[in-house]
């Protein structure tokens, strides 16, 4: 079975959703526009039940089946953020907004959801109960944790959750997913060494930070290379060196180092955490300074559940003929909470030959929205058949 044919028809109205989408972008929690634009279409769709304001600014949708003895519910989400990024796409239909912009192709799930809410009000075709989950501030306020927070899952008795993401290289609507891990922990970390500054021709006056920090700087690697069992992924990367002096003739009081840590399983995560605290305190210790270590714990490891994962991998099947195994991404997804909260799958659709995510020419394919919708019309109507 292909894609289904009600949305090769609506493709020109939820293409013409996400251009409109795409041309008023917003950031993390400010997606107010955005939010009140789907609660709006939800209720022209005739939801039965329309929330907003969980976890901030997010939105919930209701729609019954024309029969509900299976009892079953299943949330399908949606994120709706922009990236603070000034678009260079030359589009017609580009940014109005100077400084963000749709770069990760969130404007497109939006809008494929709300293509899919559309059909579901209209067809019903299944048994049980569909709550559309429409989510600010992915690219990293947490926007799905602060929805859980708000006990959605239990609000609505939520059972399974499903997610998915465009993905740029691959063919357009075609489908990848894997169980188990899948996207990255996402922790960051902030290490201050003080020292004793001082007069640079006179070192040995000082405790000199720079070498300190410097020393830091090559052994936290050693945390991929030494620490971690070379079969599972850590990557330790510092991003920011600020010394406390701009000058040319000072050895600075104090240096600055910030950076990211990517994990795929929890024990992984407290190795690099633990490793990053004593590794600087023996640096700091063997040169005579200080140091101080704070270790921010981001978006959890995404991991899909086996099951849902292979439901998910047949329906992904029906749609577009195949579905292929999709490799470990390093990047972080705050559907991880969703899924910590309750079993379900994420899938990558193909955005075709496009800049990458986060890329300031980057844009959604539209021509994905009829296998998007697809997916999401049948992973309802198979996972809950009419009665
Ligand atoms: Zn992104
Ligand atoms: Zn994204």
């Amino acid at each position: 079975m292909p894609v289904k044919n009600r949305f090769a028809e609506l493709q020109d109205e939820i293409t013409a959703w996400r251009r409109d989408l795409h041309e008023n972008p917003e950031i993390l929690f400010e997606t107010h526009r955005t939010s009140a634009v789907v609660a709006e279409r939800l209720k022209e769709f005739g939801c039965d039940e329309i929330v907003t304001g969980i976890g901030r600014t997010g939105v919930v949708g209701v729609i019954k089946g024309k029969t509900d003895t299976s009892g079953k519910v299943i949330g399908l989400r949606a994120d709706m953020d922009a990236l603070p990024i000034h678009e260079q796409t030359g589009l017609e239909y580009k940014s109005k907004i100077d400084g963000a912009m749709h770069a990760c192709g969130h404007d497109g799930h939006t809008a494929m959801l709300l293509g899919a809410a559309k059909y579901l009000s209209e067809t019903r075709n299944f048994d049980g109960t569909v709550v559309v989950i429409f989510q600010p501030a992915e690219e990293g306020g947490g926007g799905g944790r602060e929805m859980c927070e708000d006990g959605m899952m239990d609000r609505w008795g939520i059972q399974e959750v499903y997610g998915m993401h465009n993905w740029p290289g691959r063919p357009v609507g075609s489908f990848a997913i894997r169980p188990g891990a899948f996207f990255a922990a996402t922790d960051q970390f902030d290490i201050t060494f003080e020292g004793k500054g001082g007069h640079a021709a006179k070192p040995q006056e000082t405790v000199d930070t720079t070498v300190m920090a410097s020393q830091a700087v090559l052994a936290l690697q050693t945390i991929a290379s030494r620490n971690a069992d070379p079969i599972d992924q850590v990557v330790v990367s510092v991003t920011s060196f600020e010394t406390s002096s701009k000058a040319f003739n000072v050895i600075p009081q104090r240096v600055h180092l910030k950076g990211t840590v990517r994990t795929m399983s929890t024990e992984m995560r407290d190795l690099a955490e633990t490793r990053i605290k004593s590794i600087c305190s023996g640096i700091a210790g063997t040169f005579g300074g200080s140091v101080e270590v704070k270790y921010f714990r981001g978006y959890p490891v995404m991991v899909n559940h086996e099951d849902q994962t292979e439901f998910a991998a047949e329906v992904a099947k029906a749609v577009s003929g195949g579905c292929d195994e999709a490799p470990l991404v390093m990047g972080g997804e705050d559907f991880a909470f969703m899924l910590e909260e309750r079993p379900g799958a994420y899938i990558l659709v193909g955005n075709g030959d496009s800049a990458s995510v986060h890329h300031p020419e980057y844009n959604f394919n539209d021509e994905a929205i009829p296998a998007g919708c697809s997916w999401w019309a049948e992973i309802v109507e198979r996972r809950m058949p009419a009665a």
